[in-house]
C-alpha cells in the first residue's frame, strides 16, 4: 500500500473521503473531502465548530480539527467511491480530552502501560422499521416468540445479506445473522478485536445499517426501547484481556475456566456498574430497556440489578465461556468509543484494587431476583445514572476532565426531557 492516502484513493477508486468523528452523544460528524485534498487534510484535519455538534465548547472557541486516522480506513462496500475515516478532534494544537475516541485511545495507552489489551465483540442488535418509524416495516412479523424466525428473516434476506457481504468483503469475518427477540429486531454478529477496532467498527456499523437500510425503502434504529411491549435494543460487549498473544482471563483451573484477573476485571465493572450506566445506556429512553417489565415474547434479557452468573442470560454478567464474560447492560445508544473506554476504566480499576465480584448466582433473576439481597440495583433513570457517574470516585480518577463536561451535556438533555408534558401525565393528571 502507497503511504499517501491521495495514492490509495487512485489504486481503489476513492474519489471522497469522509473524515468523521463521534461525539459525546454518539453522531458522526463529517466532512466530505475530495481524493485530491486529502493529503492535505491528514496534515492539518478538517475544521469543526465543535459547539455546533455534542462537545463542551462554546461558541467563541477556536476551530476543532478532526485528525483523520489513516488506519481505520473503509471503503464504503455500498459506495465504493467514498472512503471513511475514523478521526480525532484537536484543538489548540492538542487532542481534545473529552472527545470519545481520544478518551478512549488514553484508556487503551494506559492499558497497555501495564501490559494488557483490551479485546472485545460487540452485538449490535436494531430494528428494520417503516421509513416514518412507526413501526415494524415486516406487517406479517407477528409473532409472539419471534426470535429465530426464519420466515421473518428471509423476508429481509435482501437487507441483510447485502450488510453481511460487506462485513466479509472488508474482513470483519461475520459468522452468523438471526432475527432477534423482538417483532422487526434483528442481530449480525462479527468476530472480536481489540478495543479500537471493535470501537471504530461499531461505529461503522450503525452508519452502515442505516445507510443499506435507507437503500432498500427502509429505516434501521439502534434506540434502547422503541416499542414498549417488544424487546429492546442491547449491545451486549464480551471482554477478554491478553498480553504477548495470550488470553489473561483464560485458567483451567479458575471457575468456570475464568482466571484471577478475569474476577477482578469482572469485580471492577460490578462496583462500577451504576456509574456505567450513564455510559452504556445514554439516554432517557435507555431505561425503559433495563429494569423493564416483562415483554410479550416473555422476558425481556436486560439486567435490573448488579450481579453475575455462569451461561445465564438474566443477570447483568454472564460467562459463556472459559476465557471471557459478556456484559450486558450497555443499549444501541451506547457510544462505541465511551463502551469501550467504560469496560476499560472499570476493568483497569477492577485489577488495580483487586475488586472481588463475590459469589455467582445461578438463579432466574427475572423470577428469584427478589430474594437476592445482596446485589446493588440498577440506575432507575438517566438523572440517576447521571448522579452515579458524578459520585463515582474511580470514572473520576480513570476518566478526568471527560465526566464532567459529559455530566453537563446530559444534564441538560434530561432538563430538556423534564421541560415536556407527556400524554401520561395529562390523562393520570388532568382529574386530580
Ligand atoms: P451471544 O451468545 O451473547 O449472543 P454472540 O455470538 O452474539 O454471543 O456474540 C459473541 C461476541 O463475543 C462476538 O463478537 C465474539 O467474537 C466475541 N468473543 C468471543 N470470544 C471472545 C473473547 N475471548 N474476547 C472477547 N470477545 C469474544
Ligand atoms: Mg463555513
Ligand atoms: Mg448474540
Ligand atoms: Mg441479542
Ligand atoms: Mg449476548
Amino acid at each position: 500500500m502507497s503511504s499517501s492516502l491521495h495514492a490509495v484513493a487512485c489504486e481503489r477508486g476513492i474519489k471522497y473521503f469522509l473524515i468523521s468523528y463521534t461525539d459525546l452523544f454518539g453522531v458522526q460528524r463529517a466532512k466530505l473531502v475530495p481524493a485530491a485534498a486529502i493529503d492535505g487534510m491528514v496534515k492539518t484535519g478538517a475544521g469543526f465548530a465543535g459547539f455546533a455538534t455534542w462537545l463542551d465548547m462554546t461558541p467563541a472557541d477556536p476551530d476543532v480539527f478532526a485528525m483523520p486516522d489513516p488506519a481505520s480506513l473503509i471503503q464504503l462496500p455500498w459506495k465504493p467511491e467514498v472512503g471513511w475515516l475514523a478521526a480525532d478532534p484537536w484543538m489548540n494544537g492538542k487532542p481534545v480530552a473529552h472527545a470519545p475516541r481520544n478518551l478512549l485511545k488514553r484508556m487503551v495507552a494506559d492499558a497497555a502501560a501495564q501490559g494488557y489489551e483490551l479485546k472485545s465483540g460487540v452485538e449490535c442488535e436494531f430494528f428494520l422499521i417503516t421509513a416514518d418509524g412507526s413501526a415494524p416495516s415486516d406487517v406479517a412479523d407477528k409473532q409472539s416468540k419471534p426470535c429465530y424466525d426464519q420466515q421473518a428473516l428471509m423476508r429481509r434476506y435482501e437487507v441483510i445479506a447485502e450488510i453481511c457481504d460487506a462485513m466479509l468483503a472488508l474482513g470483519w469475518k461475520p459468522y452468523q445473522n438471526d432475527h432477534e427477540d423482538a417483532n422487526g429486531q434483528f442481530e449480525m454478529n462479527w468476530e472480536f478485536d481489540t478495543a479500537l477496532t471493535t470501537a471504530d467498527r461499531h461505529a461503522f456499523f450503525k452508519y452502515m445499517v442505516r445507510s443499506i437500510a435507507e437503500k432498500h425503502g427502509l429505516r434501521a434504529t439502534f434506540m434502547p426501547k422503541p416499542f414498549v411491549d417488544l424487546t429492546g435494543n442491547g449491545c451486549h460487549a464480551h471482554v477478554s484481556v491478553w498480553k504477548d498473544g495470550r488470553n489473561l482471563f483464560e485458567d483451567e483451573a479458575g471457575e468456570l475456566g475464568v482466571s484471577k484477573l478475569g474476577y477482578q476485571f469482572l469485580g471492577g465493572i460490578m462496583h462500577s456498574a451504576d456509574a456505567l450506566a450513564a455510559l452504556f445506556n445514554p439516554t432517557v429512553n435507555s431505561y425503559k430497556r433495563i429494569n423493564a417489565a416483562r415483554t410479550t415474547s416473555g422476558a425481556t434479557w436486560a439486567p435490573n440489578s448488579v450481579t453475575y452468573s455462569g451461561n445465564n442470560r438474566t443477570h447483568l454478567i454472564r460467562i459463556p465461556e472459559a476465557g471471557r464474560f459478556e456484559v450486558r447492560l450497555a443499549d444501541g445508544a451506547a457510544n462505541p468509543y465511551l463502551l469501550q473506554a467504560g469496560l476499560l476504566a472499570a476493568g483497569l480499576d477492577g485489577i488495580a484494587n483487586d475488586r472481588d465480584p463475590g459469589p455467582r448466582l445461578d438463579i432466574n433473576m427475572y423470577t428469584d431476583g427478589h430474594a437476592v439481597k445482596t446485589g446493588k440495583k440498577l440506575p432507575l433513570n438517566l438523572l440517576d445514572a447521571i448522579r452515579a457517574l458524578q459520585a463515582s470516585p474511580v470514572m473520576a480518577e480513570k476518566l478526568g476532565d471527560f465526566i464532567p463536561c459529559y455530566v453537563k451535556l446530559k444534564t441538560e438533555e434530561w432538563n430538556a426531557y423534564a421541560r415536556h408534558l407527556t400524554e401520561w401525565e395529562r390523562e393520570t393528571t388532568l382529574d386530580c
